[in-house]
């Protein structure tokens, strides 16, 4: 195939990630372990009408069609069948597909139909699928992209790849629901996604994300300075009128000039933005705790790995010390465990998941040791011939939830499932409910900076704890009803409670039962439909960027080019299920 597609930028290009639903057992590899609700998923999954629910758009695909100037269509979780018709709808001259590994099939099924219905299509197929062993005789496509879509994008279109990246302005999350209920979502209320830089140069040896991207000492940078991110975050902030950022980054603290050179344009122009980042444990301790709190720092998701874990990013880390001292700034934590680590020994493992449960962390993610295709760590074990063949393990089960995909040094083939359960658990009946310990830590960043002498802090302190009194208090009160009822009481949601009633006065005393009563009854509901075995998809999305709708318009070649760095994506169509 030649480098440059021949229509260059009047190619039409589909852009879609693999089809739903995927929260069911089939034969295209969805499973119910393994939905589309990144914390169901893998953190709340064993705490029932306590789980949080929610889904996350394909950033990657956003990132792209907000970065080409072919007309392009942006499919976001259809289903089979909306994908065919899409087919039979439209000719592209690109179709882009992007996938895990353990939905290989779906992309399989994706490129058969593409090349069944629209012979002369341009197959492109990026994202971690791309490193599954045999994905180029599994899929057939024509192009398989490694890394930075972007850029080969542009290149293949025949545009400039280096040019500044022009970033989407979108919602981080949708269809949050938590104790039955979904809160309306005001414009604001939810986080904008900024994507500062892909890749992570630490290349620990189990990190696809890093390996994607280059490994060890390789990332991509989108935005190289402080003064460009400020600037896209200003875009974003007057776009869609945002108080936080979910901020897509392997380790954004990483790139500590960026980072303070952020925090300085923060201060000097007054930003009060929240912001939700990745960051390694000893990348979190180089920052004086007041240079996270002025970055607006709020929630922080860091790697644990295990005990005696032997990862630099980890070393001479106290993390359960650096997990009390953020959560008593108001930085809410989620710690990662991995279960399986080599030296685990079944005999080890209840004293392995007590030290992770320990932490307390508000939110605790476990997987399984993992080996995917394009790590060191799937080489090492490729080496020592321990993976699994794909006669001992469906691909579709290899996501880190269910079984490892080789054999363990120590712990017998099957054990690890049972570990997995034993650590979500154990961290439930010890910690309680994760959205129960988010607002105890969100209470103690609003105690001790509520009256702050910088307005700057004070104002995010306000905003992002503007519901302690009411709604969290309500649903403390439920919460608290809930384990009361069940003969399980918790001491500390009565003394949280009380906490809460004691600095929101007359308010929180009086709301908190209303508005609990109200959540008790959906948390009631919630558990039967649970019971039932209800399971919950994200809507279908489907984008038209300017070109697109130019295209539509008859316009083609003659849409008003966008020359700042925030692209608008239009929703052309909405929800369909
Ligand atoms: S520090 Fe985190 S993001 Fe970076 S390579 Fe290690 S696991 Fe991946």
């Amino acid at each position: 195939m030649p480098d440059i597609h021949p229509l260059g930028i009047r190619a039409k290009v589909l852009l879609s990630s693999v089809f739903g639903p995927y929260a069911q057992d089939d034969a295209y590899g969805s499973r119910k372990i393994n939905p589309m609700e990144l914390y169901h998923n893998q953190v709340t999954r064993f705490q029932g009408v306590f789980s949080l629910r929610m889904f996350h758009r394909s950033f990657g695909l956003l990132l792209i069609q907000s970065n080409i100037d072919a007309p392009c269509t942006l499919l976001d979780f259809p289903t089979r069948e909306r994908f065919v018709e899409e087919l039979q709808q439209q000719n592209y001259d690109i179709v882009g597909i992007s996938g895990i590994i353990p939905n290989v099939r779906k992309v399989a099924e994706m490129c058969r139909l593409v090349r069944q219905m629209q012979p002369k299509a341009t197959i492109v197929v990026g994202g971690h699928v791309t490193n599954a062993f045999d994905v180029a005789s599994t899929v057939e496509a024509d192009h398989f992209v490694k890394g930075d879509g972007v850029a080969w994008f542009r290149r293949f279109l025949g545009q400039e790849p280096a040019a500044p990246v022009r970033h989407p302005a979108i919602y981080s999350g949708f269809g949050m629901r938590i104790l039955g209920y979904s809160p309306k979502e005001k414009p604001g209320d939810t986080a904008a996604v900024l994507m500062p830089s892909v890749g992570c140069p630490m290349g620990c040896n189990f990190c696809s994300t890093s390996a994607l991207f280059g490994g060890k000492g390789h990332f991509v940078n989108f935005y190289e300075t402080g003064d460009a991110l400020f600037d896209v975050m200003q875009q974003i902030e007057q776009r869609i009128g945002i108080h936080s950022f979910f901020v897509l980054d392997e380790n954004f603290l990483l790139h500590r000039k960026r980072a303070l050179r952020l925090l300085e344009l923060m201060q000097q122009n007054d930003k009060s933005w929240a912001l939700y980042v990745f960051s390694s444990a000893r990348v979190l301790e180089s920052y004086d705790i007041e240079q996270l709190v002025g970055l607006g720092i709020s929630w922080v998701w860091t790697g644990l790995e295990g005990n005696n874990a032997s990862y630099a990013k980890l070393s001479h880390v106290d993390t359960r010390a650096l997990v009390r001292k953020l959560q008593s700034h108001g930085i809410r934590v989620l710690g990662s465990t991995i279960i399986g680590l080599e030296e685990h020994r079944p005999e080890d493992m209840p004293e392995i998941i007590d030290y992770a449960v320990s932490h307390a962390t508000d939110f605790h993610q476990f997987m399984l040791y993992t080996p995917n295709p394009g790590t060191a760590l799937y080489e090492k074990h490729k080496a020592d011939g321990s993976l699994l063949s794909s006669d001992e393990i469906d691909v579709a089960d290899t996501h880190g939830q269910d079984r490892f995909s080789f054999r363990h040094p120590h712990i017998p083939a099957g054990w690890e499932t049972r570990f997995l359960a034993d650590a979500f658990m154990r961290d439930f009946e010890v910690n309680g409910p994760s959205l129960a310990r988010l607002v105890r830590t969100q209470l103690a960043g609003w105690k001790r900076y509520h009256n702050h002498p910088d307005a700057r802090i004070r104002r995010r302190i306000a905003w992002e704890n503007r519901s302690l009194g009411t709604t969290y208090a309500g649903a403390v009160w439920a919460m608290d009803r809930w384990f009361k009822a069940s003969g399980k009481p918790v001491a500390e949601l009565s003394d949280l409670l009380a906490d809460i009633q004691q600095h929101f006065g007359w308010q929180a005393k009086v709301l908190a039962p209303i508005i609990g009563m109200r959540l008790l009854m959906s948390m009631k509901a919630e558990n039967r439909r649970l019971q039932e075995g209800i399971t919950y998809e994200p809507e279908t999305f489907f984008e038209k960027n300017p070109a697109a709708m130019a295209l539509d318009r008859g316009l083609a070649g003659r849409h008003a080019p966008v020359e700042d760095t925030i692209r608008p994506v239009a929703v052309v169509t909405p929800a369909m299920a």
